[in-house]
């Protein structure tokens, strides 16, 4: 396929066979999975993952290639949404989705929050992401990679580091490190916050000051008597609370404003 990289649409190829590979046996895709890859490019995880399966459905925002996509591949074996990953309601494609891609680094952050709304519909995702952006998603608290990406996501899935990808490995070569991550949902009786939508405006508004304090940050949901029933220190800021933390915080003010 030729086709020149567009860097609007965070266009870095694999070319590396020996990482190729090595996602693909992460994945360790099976015949019937409900596979969905976003950004499939030039075809470098979608011909080795059409290897093992029956059927791939892939999103794809770049129309260059969507067109070459269709002569490439019969529509048996792949069914393409030409659209942006960022608009596409992955709950109309059903259960148990297993979601892959390297995603285009430069709407990563988005696209992750936006994915956490599916969780239900989803049984695992990989991707390859900026290497920083991944530190972000794993890190513990009191760290200065953890922050709002790390609780939102540590709420809504297990995530686990697998491995390194350089450079070298693209083409053109992005600018930074990459590494490829495993998402896998939390099931729903563990996540136990009664409201989402809550919970994510708390913990937006906890690290929208990161070096201020609680009691100044969270002041709309909590009093200084609250922080002591909660037993949780006002003095301490966002990035000391664990996502348990900031669960509790949550239902103790849904509970509150409800009575
Ligand atoms: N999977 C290919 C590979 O590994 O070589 C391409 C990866 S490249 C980093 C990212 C891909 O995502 C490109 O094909 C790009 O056109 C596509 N893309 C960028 N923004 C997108 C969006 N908002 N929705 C869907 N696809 C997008």
């Amino acid at each position: 396929m030729r086709h020149h990289p567009r860097k609007r649409f965070g266009q870095n190829f694999l070319i590396d066979p020996y990482v190729i590979a090595k996602i693909v046996a992460e994945i360790s895709p099976q015949q019937n999975d409900y596979m969905v890859e976003i950004g499939p490019g030039l075809g470098a995880l979608t011909k080795p993952l059409l290897q093992y399966l029956d059927h791939l459905t892939v999103i794809e925002i770049d129309r260059d290639i969507v067109a070459q996509l269709e002569k490439q591949f019969s529509p048996e074996k792949i069914t393409i949404y030409g659209i942006d990953a960022l608009k596409f309601d992955f709950s109309s494609l059903g259960k148990q989705l297993r979601i892959v891609g390297n995603l285009p680094y430069n709407i990563s952050t988005p696209l992750l929050f936006h994915l956490s709304h599916y969780s239900e519909s989803i049984l695992d995702m990989h991707f390859m992401l900026q290497k920083e952006v991944v530190e972000r998603m794993i890190a513990k608290p009191s760290t200065s990679d953890y922050g709002r990406l790390s609780v939102m996501l540590q709420y809504h899935f297990n995530m686990r580091h697998v491995f390194d990808v350089m450079p070298q490995s693209f083409s053109p070569p992005p600018q930074v490190n990459s590494a490829i991550v495993e998402m896998i949902p939390r099931p729903q009786t563990q996540k136990i916050a009664r409201d989402e939508a809550l919970l994510s405006q708390i913990v937006l508004a906890a690290f929208s000051q990161r070096r201020k304090t609680l009691k100044n940050t969270l002041q709309y949901y909590l009093t200084i008597e609250d922080f002591y029933t909660l037993n949780i220190d006002s003095g301490l800021r966002a990035e000391n609370l664990s996502m348990q933390d900031f669960v509790i915080i949550t239902n103790f003010y849904d509970a509150k404003s409800g009575e």
